[in-house]
């Protein structure tokens, strides 16, 4: 199937237009023309090598929303028409302990990216969503509610099911205490979400910029981390932190906001290690996890939440020759809060 789409083409390189195959249907296979794929700082931090050397080419893209335009013969769950949606992988072993709980996210075997890696039968580059059209095993795609907007579903499909897994995951409820780091992509979506489970949200971002933003999203309170000691008036006093930032930060200053038994989830992968005072963990019992997306079912529970109280990204929709500047307004902290773009375009 012949397919257009933005590659990276030499490593280091921006991305440019590049046209590739995608697979004939298989029995259990959907294709869909994309609409819209949103643009997540992982695209960036892959595309530039942040977490090694890509593969080549690199089509990247893991937040894609489309029509089905054809159905395998044993497909059961998408029609002709239908909206549908491809997140961060496209197959998984589906046997393991995790796969068979739903969380194939955390595969035994590994997840077969989207994007920057191979599929299963370990020839076949996968191509991600930054491309016109997409085929995929019906297993591994969403229905998107009738009510939601596609260009703005489209980054749900990565940011929102990153902040909503963790945001269950550590039974988020009303009255309690949520902080989120970094009002980004993945930031904005964890705010409305944790806003709508009934959570009071406090955002530490170092723009002042996005204090009225934040507010508007649902959030309780707003602190700027350029002031010296801003933790101090917020010492243990949160249940939950989420960690969202593209860059390293002080870790250790966001411990000491968490009461007893909190935790501080970090979601953001800048590529280095981070420096941790234990000590800062053993007052109190805090714990520090992560998070890596969600599970299939979680993400079609998450789509269904987001249609019930009509979550939807903030994006600015772009064309396919924007990438490259939209890349460098991402790294700047200056989007309002997705780039999405535009598949038409490509
Ligand atoms: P993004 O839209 O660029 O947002 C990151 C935010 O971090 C920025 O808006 C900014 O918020 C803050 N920030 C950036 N540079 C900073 C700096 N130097 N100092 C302090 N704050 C800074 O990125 P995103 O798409 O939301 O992704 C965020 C991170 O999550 C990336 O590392 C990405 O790879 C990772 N990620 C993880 C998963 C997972 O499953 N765990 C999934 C997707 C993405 P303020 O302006 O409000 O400070
Ligand atoms: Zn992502």
């Amino acid at each position: 199937m012949n397919t257009r789409g933005y590659a990276v083409l030499k490593e280091g390189a921006p991305l440019e237009p590049y046209s590739f195959n995608r697979r004939e249907l298989r029995a259990n296979d959907v294709a869909f023309d994309i609409t819209h794929a949103g643009i997540c700082h992982s695209d960036i931090h892959t595309a530039r090598s942040e977490w090694g050397s890509p593969l080549l080419p690199l089509v990247p893209g893991h937040e894609i929303v489309g029509i089905v335009t054809a159905v395998g013969p044993e497909t059961t769950k998408f029609a002709i028409g239908d909206r549908i949606g491809v997140g961060v992988f496209v197959d998984s072993c589906g046997n393991c302990e995790n796969c068979l709980k739903g969380l194939q996210n955390y595969c035994a075997e590994g997840m077969t990216g989207t994007y920057n890696g191979l599929e299963r039968d370990g020839v076949t580059p996968a191509l991600g969503g930054y491309s016109n059209k997409f085929v995929i095993n019906e297993n591994y795609a969403v229905k998107i509610p009738a009510n939601l907007d596609l260009a703005a579903v489209a980054p749900l499909l990565c940011a929102g099911i990153t902040l909503y897994s963790p945001l269950r995951h550590w039974n988020v409820k009303p009255g309690m205490k949520v902080g989120i780091i970094g009002l980004g992509g993945l930031g904005h979506m964890g705010v409305k979400l944790a806003a709508a489970m009934g959570a009071n949200v406090t955002v530490f971002s170092h723009s002042q910029s996005k204090e009225a933003d934040a507010k508007a999203f649902g959030a309780h309170n707003f602190v700027l981390t350029k002031d010296e000691n801003f933790f101090e008036p917020h010492k243990e006093s949160f249940d939950l932190i989420l960690n969202t930032v593209s860059a390293e930060i002080d870790i250790n200053s966001y411990l000491h906001l968490l009461k007893t038994d909190g935790t501080l989830v970090v979601i953001g992968l800048p590529g280095k290690p981070y420096a941790v005072n234990v000590f800062n963990l053993l007052r109190l019992r805090r714990s520090i996890a992560g998070s890596m997306i969600g599970g299939m079912p979680e993400l079609q529970e998450m789509l269904d939440f987001c249609g019930e109280h009509s979550i939807v990204s903030e994006v600015e929709v772009i064309k396919a020759d924007y990438i490259n500047e939209a890349y460098e307004r991402t790294i700047a902290s200056d989007v309002r809060y997705r780039f999405v773009i535009d598949a038409s375009t490509f």
